[in-house]
């Protein structure tokens, strides 16, 4: 994919556009990124309203705010699950909307791993399976597979667990079945919105703390949404978001 150096940004008042000169080293960038939904004739939602963010591989960034403040619209624009109204979103300098269809496909299967807060686990099969199943899509060999499930069913310490179904897993086991799928892949960027939104407070810290291995070990570069200040401060920096803005970036000890 062609790395871009530069983006024609639209000056808000005109239909002008200024150079935009773009981060080299970000892996994740967005300009002046905005979603309106229109709900119904003459009703909108701007669920986005200019987010400019700039995040470099091996950083571990939590965004916070309450609900509706588009916490979950700006992943889904960041993993290429939907498109902004106007603005762009650049994943190791590409621009996602010049992607074609099997660039995308590639994007969200190799690149980008996601959890969900309800763990989004299939129910008829096994861990092992679960955790298999992205690979399937992407075409890896079994033996790759063999290889990978094994590794991180070790990493998120469930290989005991290899063969139940996620109705025989507590809601922490199933959330580490989810982090092993999403990182079989090996993928560049996790994406976790509320991964920790149905644990309570042990087990919640459990799976940040996990997180938090899996940057500093792997350099993985992660990006969590959470409503929990408890969760959300564990990250390197902190992004709050009220009324799809940016409202503050708080730089934390960890
Ligand atoms: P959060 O994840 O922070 O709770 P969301 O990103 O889900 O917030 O939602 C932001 C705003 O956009 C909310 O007002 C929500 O109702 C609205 N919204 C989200 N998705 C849609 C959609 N598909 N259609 C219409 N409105 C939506
Ligand atoms: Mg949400």
């Amino acid at each position: 994919m062609r790395k871009e150096k530069k983006y024609k940004k639209q000056e808000m008042t005109s239909q002008e556009t200024i150079d935009h000169e773009l981060d080299p080293n970000a892996i994740i960038q967005t300009i002046d990124l905005a979603k309106i939904y229109h709900i119904t004739e003459g009703v909108e939602i701007r669920a986005l309203n200019g987010i400019n963010i700039d995040i470099k591989k091996g950083e571990f960034v939590s965004v916070m705010g309450p609900s509706g403040s588009g916490k979950t619209t700006l992943l889904n624009m960041i993993g290429a699950l939907d498109n902004p109204t106007t603005g762009a979103v650049f994943i190791s300098g590409t621009n996602i909307a010049h992607m074609n269809d099997t660039e995308r496909t590639n994007l969200r299967l190799n690149e980008i791993g996601f959890i969900f807060q309800f763990y989004n686990l299939v129910p008829v099969l096994s861990t092992y399976e679960n955790i298999e199943l992205p690979m399937i899509f992407a075409g890896k060999s079994k033996e790759v597979r063999n290889r990978n499930v094994k590794k991180f069913l070790d990493i998120v310490s469930l290989s005991e667990k290899a063969d139940h179904l996620p109705s025989e897993l507590s809601g922490g086991e199933q959330q580490r079945v989810a982090i092993a799928r999403a990182l079989c892949n090996e993928p560049s960027i996790l994406i976790a919105d509320e991964p920790t939104g149905e644990l309570d407070t042990v087990k919640g810290m459990e799976i940040i703390r996990l997180l938090r291995e899996l940057n500093l070990e792997l350099n993985q570069t992660i990006l969590m949404v959470t409503h929990d200040p408890a969760v959300g401060t564990l990250a390197e920096r902190m992004l709050k978001m009220r009324d799809g803005k940016i409202i503050e970036t708080v730089i934390t000890k960890n």
